[in-house]
């Protein structure tokens, strides 16, 4: 693509950012971002701010979070090169903290405006790494020491099963068969991203699948942050999902199964409802019971 159109590998990017904003569904702010970014491979994935009508503002999924997610979403396991149409805020910032990749990743910022934002004097360049833009912070090595586990993007492979009191619910049983139904599908993919979830803070893993009035179904992992706020909900990278692949509205949702473990320091189901009480009132929300081995 860089060659058909004559540009470089920032230009190309930053050619994307203004297009892939316009897919922001964010109707509190009004503030559409779109964040566009590369892997070593070449391969280019766009992230969009989402809001959520009736939830205080920390709900939302900024751009950043949801192209990582996207990535995340893909099995990438690497993102070199970022370009945004806006300073990412310090919640973006913390959260990008969390990638294997934190120490190459580079962040293209729209010149002038960063320039005028910062307190940078003179000449300010449009490539940032992560450590210009957030230095000193506070990272996954302070909680988790100088040889940290798998960290965001790095595969995660959790050790989990359904209970067998689930699986003897004579409601869900059938889909613990597997039948090729909507249902079966959804509930293995709420176990899978359980089993992906990045948690390695709280060791509380959390998968949701989302299954549509038309049957589409999609899928998100629990996605934190050493800062814990700007973490990720499983329910918002399964709303990633449903935005890439083009869910027209949230009230399409007819479903929601959320996995994770009963009785763990964080229960991640409460929030999760509250949120769908707003976006998606009529969906039924499912507790999968997960174990541990
Ligand atoms: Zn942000």
């Amino acid at each position: 693509m860089m060659a058909s159109r004559g540009c470089s590998r920032d230009e190309l990017l930053q050619s994307m950012v203004m297009p892939s904003s316009a897919l922001a569904r964010p109707p509190i702010s009004n503030f559409n971002v779109g964040a566009v970014g590369m892997t070593p491979n070449g391969d280019v994935y766009v992230g969009v701010n989402l809001e959520f009508l009736g939830m205080p503002l920390n709900n939302s999924v900024h751009a950043e979070q949801f192209l990582v997610a996207n990535l995340r979403l893909h099995k990438e396991t690497e993102l070199e090169l970022m370009a945004v149409n806006a300073a990412p805020c310090g919640h973006c910032r913390q959260f990008l903290s969390e990638l294997a990749c934190a120490s190459t990743l580079q962040i293209l910022l729209p010149g002038p405006k960063a320039s005028r934002r910062s307190s940078r004097t003179g000449d300010a360049p449009s490539q940032y790494s992560l450590a210009d833009l957030l230095p000193m912070r506070f990272c996954p090595q302070d909680l988790l020491g100088d040889c940290p586990p798998p960290l965001l993007l790095q595969e995660q492979k959790l050790h989990l099963q359904f209970t067998a009191d689930f699986c003897a619910n004579p409601r869900y049983a059938p889909w613990v068969d597997g039948h090729g139904s909507a249902q079966s599908t959804a509930l293995y993919k709420a176990l899978e991203q359980a089993r992906e979830s990045f948690a390695p803070y709280s060791n509380c893993p959390a998968g949701v699948a989302i299954v549509t009035r038309s049957e589409q179904v999609y899928a998100g992992a629990y996605l934190e942050s050493c800062a814990f706020n700007p973490g990720m909900q499983a329910l918002q990278v399964a709303l990633v999902d449903a935005a890439i692949h083009g869910l027209p509205r949230y009230t399409d949702i007819a479903l929601v199964l959320v996995a994770e473990v009963p009785g763990s320091q964080v229960q991640h189901a409460p929030m999760i409802r509250l949120l769908l009480q707003s976006i998606a009132p009529v969906a039924e929300v499912i507790d999968v019971h997960l174990t541990r081995g």
